[in-house]
């Protein structure tokens, strides 16, 4: 019964096998026992109004483990993330994450930060 306390500020970024692991095994779980994991962070549902959905929104999201699409290099996309994604940036529902961070840094910073929005 090792708890860990280690609460490092994880990005997801450049993940261990273990964090792997323990994201998978946690997308493996009953909702239920999603929803009440430390993992597991609540959604908003008032800020999901952009989506229109004809299936039920979200309650909580998850870490998601994904292969970036043109490193290859296997990431985790974080719940945080995700709720700041969907309920702060306004994104898709089905958008799921499909670059790495090294690769969307590399991106931005060659295209143009498209500015102010306040
Ligand atoms: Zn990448």
């Amino acid at each position: 019964m090792a708890r860990k306390r280690n609460r490092s500020r994880h990005t997801g970024r450049h993940p261990t096998g273990k964090d792997l692991r323990q994201a998978e095994r946690v997308r493996q779980l009953h909702p239920l026992q999603q929803r009440q994991h430390p993992s597991a962070v609540a959604a908003d549902q008032s800020k999901l109004a952009h989506i229109n959905t004809y299936g039920a929104l979200p309650d909580y999201y998850l870490d998601q483990p994904f292969v970036c699409r043109r490193c290859g290099q296997r990431e985790i996309w974080k719940a945080t993330d995700q709720k700041w994604y969907y309920e702060a940036a306004k994104g898709h529902m089905d958008a799921i994450a499909v670059e790495c961070h090294d690769c969307r840094k590399a991106r931005q910073s060659g295209g143009k930060p498209s500015g102010g929005g306040d």
